[in-house]
């Protein structure tokens, strides 16, 4: 009997893709309502698909490639996530972002392999400054401990030998305005992404040469001889090699099972600010805090094409059933607008527009989901959190993997670790959201 892998779940992205809607509506691409054949397969429009894309593009120039999508190329993760994408070591697991020294090194490396790539496509496709801005990024500590955290953190770069600047509370009010954060940690090398401007662009950017569906879920794929022939709602593709760019869904189609963690994560954006409320807030245009607890909130003003707005990203979530409700994500907004007012009480006046929700994937051992995982199909898949350089990184890798080209960086992703087995799911379930809760608790001076 020929093999099959079947989806049994399609994404689902809670709540507006705010990044993409803040942009000008783009056309939509085709949905595919035919029987195709190409050279290669990309499954999944994200960090990773896209990147692969390109990579296969820049290889194998005159071949037939085409990407297919369940959503519209910007709505799902790539178009939600907080556009931090990051040199430095960033372990959402550990307490302080680190890992052993050699990892980091490692980490960093491969990191600005990605950061690279997104400067050549903001170049190469000419996209609006905002969408790769080479601005840093701020570690930011409200008190004592996130000092510590940062102290903590600083020694650890030192011994990495990475460049970083200690700034004061009145450093930190000239750049957000806000008298919130006691101290802060400024690292220069995080490039800030609009992640839907990004995507976008960079999918437009391979018009001409990558053909890409939307709206065009893959429902299945079956061996067919030397080929796989891939199920779509109203069409077949037919092709020797699958690129599989989709994240926690590898583990749907079958693959990766009982080893990958689906986490969700939580944001709200403001309205466009207006003249007077930009005058009362003060500071820089644009900037994007972490902070120094991993579990606290990520802040980003942004200003460009969707207007000068704060993003505030808090609250994380373990949901192996890959969906979460509208009334949780009511509920965990209440604490964005909490940590809104905290950090603005000059802009008491200025609303939530958008709230929203997205999947990440993690594994227990911070390890991706990479390599060949069926004759033919490569998967550039767990991006532990982090999808927006390791995506980028997998997808590149993915490309250069299934084209036989030399390639350094697949080989160093094919020398990690797989990812580990999870306990079981009831165990993992309980342990890992009370383990959120209480390191959320810990880090709530932070929120
Ligand atoms: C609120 C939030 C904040 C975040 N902040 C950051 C951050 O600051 N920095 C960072 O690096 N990361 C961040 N992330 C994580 C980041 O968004 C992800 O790691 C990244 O999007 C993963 O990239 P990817 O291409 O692997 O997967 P995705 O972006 O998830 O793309 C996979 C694509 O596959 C498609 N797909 C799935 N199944 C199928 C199917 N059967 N057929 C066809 N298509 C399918 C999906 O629709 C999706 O578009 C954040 C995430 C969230 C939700």
């Amino acid at each position: 009997m020929a093999t099959t892998h079947k989806a049994r779940k399609l994404p689902r992205d809670p709540g507006p893709a705010a990044w993409n809607s803040i942009l000008a509506d783009a056309p939509p691409r085709a949905q595919l309502n035919a029987d195709i054949t190409c050279d290669w397969l990309v499954i999944g429009g994200g960090f990773a698909g896209l990147s692969a894309a390109r990579r296969l593009a820049q290889l194998r120039g005159g071949d037939k490639i085409v990407v297919v999508d369940a959503t519209r190329i910007g709505h799902g993760p790539a178009g939600r996530n907080s556009g931090f994408m990051i040199d430095l070591p960033h372990e959402l697991s550990s307490d302080h972002y680190t890992s052993s020294l050699d990892r980091d090194l490692w980490q960093i490396k491969l990191n600005r392999q990605a950061i690279d790539f997104a400067k050549e496509v903001a170049a190469e496709f000419a996209l609006p400054e905002e969408a790769v801005d080479a601005n840093g990024r701020i570690n930011g500590a409200a008190d004592d401990n996130g000092l510590k955290h940062n102290r903590d953190y600083a020694r650890h770069l030192a011994n990495l030998g990475e460049p970083f600047e200690e700034l004061d509370g009145q450093q930190m009010k000239a750049i957000t305005g806000s008298d919130f954060y006691a101290t802060g940690l400024y690292m220069p090398g995080t490039v800030l992404l609009q992640p839907a401007q990004y995507i976008r662009g960079l999918a437009d950017g391979l018009s001409g040469r990558v053909t890409i569906f939307e709206n065009t879920p893959a429902l299945e794929m079956t061996r067919q001889g030397s080929d796989w022939q891939v199920k779509t709602p109203q069409g077949t593709i037919t092709t020797p090699k699958i690129i599989l760019a989709v994240n926690g869904h590898a583990e749907s189609f079958g693959f990766f099972q009982n080893r990958l963690m689906h986490v969700f994560t939580y944001a709200s954006m403001t309205k466009a600010m207006t003249v007077d409320q930009v005058k009362r807030l003060g500071g820089r245009s644009r900037w994007g805090i972490t902070p120094s607890d991993p579990m606290g909130s990520t802040v980003r003003r942004i200003s460009g094409e969707g207007g000068d707005r704060i993003v505030v990203r808090n609250r994380w979530s373990f949901d192996p059933s890959m969906e979460v409700s509208e009334a949780r994500i009511a509920r965990y907004g209440r604490d964005q607008d909490k940590g809104f007012q905290r950090r603005f009480p000059m802009l008491n006046d200025l609303e939530m527009e958008y709230r929203w929700s997205g999947r990440l994937c993690l594994s227990y051992n911070s390890a991706p989901a990479f390599g060949e995982v069926d004759d033919g199909i490569i998967a550039a898949c767990c991006q532990n959190g982090l999808g927006t350089a390791k995506g980028t990184l997998a997808g590149i890798a993915a490309a250069e993997m299934a084209t036989k080209a030399n390639s350094p960086l697949a080989e160093e992703l094919l020398s990690a670790e797989a990812p580990q087995k999870l306990p079981p799911k009831l165990l993992s379930w309980i342990g890992a959201n009370a383990t959120i809760k209480w390191r959320e608790f810990k880090g709530r001076a932070e929120l």
